[in-house]
């Protein structure tokens, strides 16, 4: 975090004046005006922040790098969920894979379908965190229908029983630290191995202008894994760049041409960002991306 002295905007002296900033790379940053620390934790996997912001309500971050904020979470949550989920005919078990701040499972759980949804979670200290400070995400947390395991996805989805979920979501933080193996292959073909047939796999897949992680690498492993694999984006102000992907992974389902009508506008009650226009539209790259990407999404 850094602070800045804004006396010239007082005569009498300097104050406090308190920046998140996040360095995506050297060339880039952002940066939210602080009110306060509320919390502060170093876990045996990671530093913990809690911080309240002028902009963007409560935000977590996780070594420094920006996860949930108050104000835009949404986007990213949404999208996660109810596209795979408003694609496959009758989802009944999903497994969110990270995720500990609860908003996929929020969003998961928005579907009367989903009979169970299991979190695992690698640290117990972001789903306390959550529940204490992040009460707009951490409903998900304490849902009837939600079961929290704190574990390492990669072994967990490693003792899963075959074709035992329908969905499985990998909500994930960046391919560094303890989210390196939620990116491999060896990692998605178990994935594929847990899903009933029909089933889905949604994997957050960073920043379309990230050019420090090997987009086509990220992407290629999921094709290793699985018959068809699609690109999506959507705008999230706070995450690198603004604008951020998601692949969508099957052997059967397609991500747009048939979406439950029905349920979709069920959902769209509730939802502030999804839709099925956003839906169908998050599948149209630019051609920046298709060129990144050709030859490994179906979308490119
Ligand atoms: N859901 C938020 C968002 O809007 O993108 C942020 C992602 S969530 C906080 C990412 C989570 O993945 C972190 O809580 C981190 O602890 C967890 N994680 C990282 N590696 C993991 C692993 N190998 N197994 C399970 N969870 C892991």
């Amino acid at each position: 975090m850094t602070t800045s002295d804004s006396s010239s905007s007082a005569p009498e002296g300097a104050f406090l004046d308190l920046w998140y900033q996040e360095r995506h790379n050297d060339e880039i940053a952002l940066g939210l005006h602080v009110k306060s620390v509320l919390h502060s934790v170093q876990s045996p996997f990671q530093r913990v922040d809690i911080l309240d912001t002028t902009g963007f309500g409560r935000i977590m971050t996780l070594d420094g790098l920006m996860m949930v904020t108050e104000r835009d979470e949404f986007v990213y949550h949404e999208m996660i969920a109810h596209v795979p989920l408003l694609v496959h005919p009758n989802p009944k078990r999903v497994l969110v894979i990270g995720g500990g701040d609860g908003g996929t499972l929020r969003e998961v759980l928005r579907h009367d379908s989903v009979q169970e949804a299991v979190l695992c979670e690698i640290d117990g200290e972001v789903v306390e965190a959550a529940r204490k400070y992040l009460p707009f995400v951490a409903t998900g947390l304490n849902h009837p229908r939600a079961k929290i395991h704190i574990g390492d996805g990669v072994d967990f989805v490693k003792k899963s029983d075959a074709g035992s979920f329908d969905l499985v979501i990998v909500d994930s933080t960046d391919p560094i630290g303890p989210g390196v193996g939620l990116f491999s292959g060896s990692f998605y073909k178990e994935v594929r191995r847990i899903l009933r047939p029909g089933g889905i796999a949604m994997a957050q897949c960073e920043s379309p202008w990230e050019n420090a992680i090997d987009l086509k690498k990220v992407y290629g492993n999921l094709k290793d894994a699985f018959a068809s694999v699609y690109a999506m984006t959507g705008t999230i102000p706070t995450y690198p760049f603004g604008y951020w992907s998601w692949a969508f992974a099957s052997d059967t389902a397609h991500p747009f041409e048939k979406i439950e009508l029905d349920r979709a506008h069920a959902i769209e009650k509730a939802t502030r960002y999804y839709n099925t226009d956003m839906h169908r539209g998050a599948f149209a790259l630019p051609n920046f991306l298709k060129q990144r990407l050709k030859g490994v999404v179906s979308n490119a």
